[in-house]
């Protein structure tokens, strides 16, 4: 039996998915007789209730927290202010720039260990022991926390979004204002509008530098729309001007974990795979049969890309044809 607190993150008044992800897991965490809270910031009262259908017992909103201009620096005393509150076991936030920053300054603050960017994680008698990635997702190593309470992030897409029950939780107001800080947002840019965030998406398909333009993207766009997908891409194509850096994957792009990665004239640097390695399936297609991002696919297609997508996207649309 555990009380942990949850920093939930939402767009616009809708819950992440990858912290209805988290709430299903901090349920589990905190066990049947256990209790979860959690801390949203911002016009949010309406989604914290929500999370009651997830497992969540209570939600605390910081209304006066503008989400858009929240940094660590400002998030981080209202998350200290509940842990004061409430003594939980566990503080947990997705792996975001967010909760990455703010549980971080709370850890420092509690002097306690924290562990980031967990791929699961359990209480054991000694503590929470769990695997994360490191190093640029070139290992998977085993860590053990041992103080109290234990404060760790966990990386989107790691466990299924629970099924929602529907109830909803109370949610209480935190009235307190932010505090002056020493960094301050002095810009919000928007991403494209519609874009989901690649972190969480199920499907992607992603282009290289070959794709050549914003037209070549179009193509990937028509394979992506039949399957339901999002458009990635390597930064060799963001630094062409193809596409936005919003749909860059890797090391200083987005990191993530879909079910299906479709691969289109990437070589595989170890930059772009740092940010696929949690990519359930990988699909490459390459019109060199030595690019090194065969040998992290599950399947490989050699050929020219510009052949093979529309030949993929026909026999998608013939399919759906035949379905209907
Ligand atoms: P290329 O290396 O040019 O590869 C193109 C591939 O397409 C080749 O394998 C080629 O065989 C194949 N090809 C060519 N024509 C066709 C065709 N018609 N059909 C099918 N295949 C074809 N890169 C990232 O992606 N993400 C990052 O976050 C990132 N961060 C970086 C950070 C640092 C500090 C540094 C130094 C680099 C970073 N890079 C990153 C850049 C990275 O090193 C590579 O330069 C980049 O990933 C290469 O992109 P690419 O595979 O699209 O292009």
């Amino acid at each position: 039996m555990k009380k942990i607190l949850l920093i939930a993150e939402h767009e616009g008044g809708t819950l992440k998915r990858a912290s209805l992800e988290l709430a299903g897991k901090a349920r589990a965490f905190a066990g049947v007789d256990g209790e979860v809270t959690a801390l949203l910031f911002g016009d949010a009262e309406g989604c914290a209730a929500q999370l009651g259908g997830v497992g969540v017992d209570r939600a605390f909103v910081a209304v006066a927290a503008d989400p858009d201009r929240l940094t660590g620096e400002t998030a981080a005393p209202f998350v200290a202010e509940l842990v004061g509150r409430l003594s939980v076991d566990a503080i947990v936030a997705t792996e975001t720039p967010l909760g990455h920053d703010a549980l971080a300054r709370l850890a420092a603050c509690l002097d306690t260990g924290m562990a980031t960017a967990c791929l699961d994680g359990a209480f054991t008698e000694e503590g929470f022991s769990g695997r994360r990635s490191q190093y640029g997702g070139n290992v998977v190593v085993s860590f053990a926390l041992t103080g109290t309470p234990i404060v760790a992030t966990f990386r989107p897409n790691a466990f299924p979004v629970p099924e929602t029950t529907g109830s909803l939780c109370t949610v209480d107001r935190i009235e307190t204002a932010p505090r002056e800080t020493r960094a301050s947002v002095a810009e919000v840019i928007e991403t494209e509008a519609g874009l989901q965030d690649l972190a969480e998406a199920d499907r992607i398909v992603a282009g290289g530098r070959p794709v050549g333009s914003v037209e070549g993207f179009g193509l990937l766009a028509g394979l992506a729309e039949a399957i339901g997908a999002q458009v990635g891409a390597s930064r060799a194509a963001v630094d062409a001007g193809s596409i936005s850096h919003d749909h860059q994957v890797g090391q200083t792009g987005r990191v993530v974990a879909p079910k299906l990665y479709i691969a289109c004239g990437i070589s595989g640097s170890i930059q772009h795979i740092a940010g696929i390695r949690s990519a359930k399936t990988v699909v490459a297609i390459n019109s060199d049969p030595e690019a090194p991002i065969f040998s992290k696919a599950d399947f490989g297609i050699v050929g020219d890309l510009f052949a093979v997508v529309p030949a993929l996207v026909s026999i998608l649309e013939q399919r759906s044809t035949n379905n209907e």
